[in-house]
């Protein structure tokens, strides 16, 4: 088993589209960034790379590199996804908190935390989202995500680990 953490940040931004977890928020801001500034996939992503002790997102997909501007995120956590597999590992569950003045995601939850575990090939009940305010922290002009994912060694890995011994 395996265990990993991502932390992303980004500023609001008005006039551009709002995108979080891969899903399209109506919202007269968006987040600012070299890609499309999707904080929830970001976190997700580097949690995913950090269990395998992969390198990190920016690393990956420098904010240098004119190819990653106004990337879709999702190519990020497809990577991720493609360098676990590649480990010999699985998505166990993924556990998020968003931390954002506007909009509320209560009402997007459910499709957000649909699309991620779309994304990661786990069902819904595997993806957990957790949505507060920074009460207190004066950060309401940014979007913040923690996420920790839990890795489990493939059938097909654990068969060739027995092989081995
Ligand atoms: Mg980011």
């Amino acid at each position: 088993m395996r265990i990993g953490y991502g932390f992303d940040s980004h500023e609001f931004r008005p006039g551009i589209p709002l995108k979080i977890g891969g899903v399209a928020l109506a919202h007269d801001q968006g987040l600012g960034g070299h890609s499309d500034g999707d904080v929830l996939l970001h976190a997700v992503t580097d949690a995913l790379l950090g269990a395998i002790a992969a390198p990190d997102i920016g690393t990956l997909f420098p904010p240098s590199d004119p190819k990653w501007k106004g990337a879709d995120s999702v190519i990020f956590l497809r990577e991720a996804v493609k360098r676990v597999r590649d480990a010999g590992y699985g998505v166990a569950n993924v556990d998020a908190s968003l931390i954002l003045a506007a909009p509320k995601i209560g009402p997007h939850s459910v499709a957000i935390r649909s699309r991620v575990a779309e994304l990661l090939g786990v069902s819904v009940d595997c993806v957990g989202l957790k949505a507060k305010t920074p009460e207190g922290l004066n950060l309401d002009h940014a979007a913040i995500a923690h996420a920790v994912v839990l890795l489990e060694q493939s059938r097909k890995a654990r068969k060739s680990t027995k092989k081995k011994k």
